[in-house]
């Protein structure tokens, strides 16, 4: 959309802003005096035009797009996304005015066009400013980029939506650490599908203690936890956490007791001779999915009622109350969250025995639906393996093992879902995005 910039004529107006006509219609424009128009900018290729249209009752300029839609931009909104170097640091692309020095009362005193760009210029300064005749420029490939809400999510990458999976349409499909490390196309890859299924196998990486936080810090800062930079998975006796012993580990989600429980999490596999300790995953979307078209009463109340999540030991006291699920907005990828911890739950002492009743019910029905072995995928990581998943969306765990039949140790580290979705828009933005990844 936002490439579309040479793809449309222009017929340009400018008008007074302060006259009191509430909508000047193209035809009329071109007959009062008191406006003008200018020459059409040259295009051939384009059978239809952009137009600029002043509505003074909405104190907004309309721009009518070559295919009929038209974007009201306000004047106190054009005003304050100015983007020209004194409104907008030159270097560090940081806003130099705030919201709050616009005038209510601002207007254009002319509104003209030159070849792809609008220019206004402004009947005053700003609040406690002196800038008088502010001349402001958009071009019309910015301006159709914040046309309307979904033209922006989309330069932003926010319209895309999770592509949720169970066991047989999960395909296993490992990336090789060299490439993701040392080239865009690997890195694409791994973000894309990260964003797509929430889980990513990468292959060949180095069994040194440093290589999951090297991988980690490919797409952004390691997020330390009260656990560490990194944290080790291994059997070890009389274990602070039921993580590191060899029992069946039921699906979960990391540190939701956490204000902001981590929304990448990685697992590197350094040594696995025992018998048994299988990966497992589950994609939490899909269970959601099924849960609200099957009982939406229980969804319902899974997105209303706040769990308690703790953590009291080891002289730590974490704590959060957080919903089963966080319906997002929209059905975006990372719009949705789903906090799922059994393990790390701590009383619900404020809910009344009905309410209980009704929780429980529909946290019961939840837990049957991730369960579903139909919804698992299982995987046993071998040296030299690593696992990518998101935190927040994808439930892992593990299958017992035999701890005296050898030697189990996975590394992990976390990082931040925001590195990831930075990456995702940088690569995007250069390379395309393929839902198919
Ligand atoms: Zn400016």
């Amino acid at each position: 959309m936002v490439s579309s910039r040479l793809a449309y004529t222009l017929r340009q107006y400018a008008r007074n802003a302060q006259s009191a006509r509430p909508v000047y219609p193209v035809r009329s424009l071109s007959t009062t005096s008191r406006l003008w128009t200018a020459n059409a900018t040259a295009s051939t290729a384009a059978p239809s035009e952009a137009t600029l249209t002043a509505v003074a009752d909405k104190e907004a300029l309309q721009v009518q797009w070559q295919d009929n839609k038209r974007s009201l931009y306000g004047y106190l909104w054009l005003r304050d996304n100015c983007q020209c170097d004194q409104c907008i640091h030159p270097s560090n692309r940081q806003k130099l005015h705030s919201s709050a020095d616009i005038p209510l009362d601002i207007a254009p005193k002319s509104v003209i066009t030159k070849d792809d760009v609008a220019e206004v210029v402004w009947n005053k300064p700003l609040r406690h400013g002196q800038d008088k005749d502010h001349v402001s420029q958009y071009p019309l490939s910015w301006l159709q980029r914040y046309a309307n809400r979904e033209s922006s999510e989309t330069y932003r990458f926010e319209t895309l939506r999770p592509q949720t999976w169970d066991q047989s349409q999960y395909e296993l499909d490992w990336v090789d650490y060299g490439d993701y490390m040392h080239s865009d196309e690997g890195l694409h890859t791994v973000v894309q599908r990260l964003y797509n299924k929430g889980l990513v196998f990468i292959d060949g990486v180095p069994t040194r203690d440093e290589s999951v936080t090297q991988v980690a810090e490919r797409i952004g800062p390691v997020y330390e936890t009260f656990y560490g930079r990194d944290f080790d998975v291994k059997n070890v006796a009389k274990s602070r956490n039921i993580a590191y012993t060899s029992l069946y580990l039921g699906f979960h989600m990391d540190l939701m007791y956490t204000d902001s429980p981590p929304g990448i999490q990685l697992l590197h596999s350094l040594q696995n001779t025992v018998t048994g300790g299988a990966s497992i995953f589950v994609d939490s979307y899909r269970a959601v999915e099924m849960l609200k078209s099957q009982y939406p009463e229980d969804y319902q109340t899974l997105t209303s009622t706040a769990v308690t999540f703790h953590y009291v030991n080891d002289g730590h006291h974490m704590y959060y109350r957080r919903p089963t699920i966080v319906a997002g907005e929209n059905d975006a990828a990372w719009d949705m969250h789903v906090n799922y911890a059994p393990q790390f739950q701590g009383p619900m002492d404020h809910l009344s025995p009905q309410e209980g009743k009704r929780f429980y019910r529909a946290f019961q029905r939840f837990a049957d639906l991730i369960e579903d072995e139909k919804l698992r995928f299982q995987l046993t990581l071998q040296p030299g393996q690593l696992v990518m998943f998101a935190n927040r969306r994808v439930l892992h765990g593990r299958t017992s093992f035999d701890p005296l039949s050898g030697d189990r140790h996975l590394k992990g580290t976390y990082i931040h879902l925001d590195s990831l979705k930075d990456k995702l828009r940088t690569l995007c933005e250069k390379y395309g995005y393929s839902s198919r990844v």
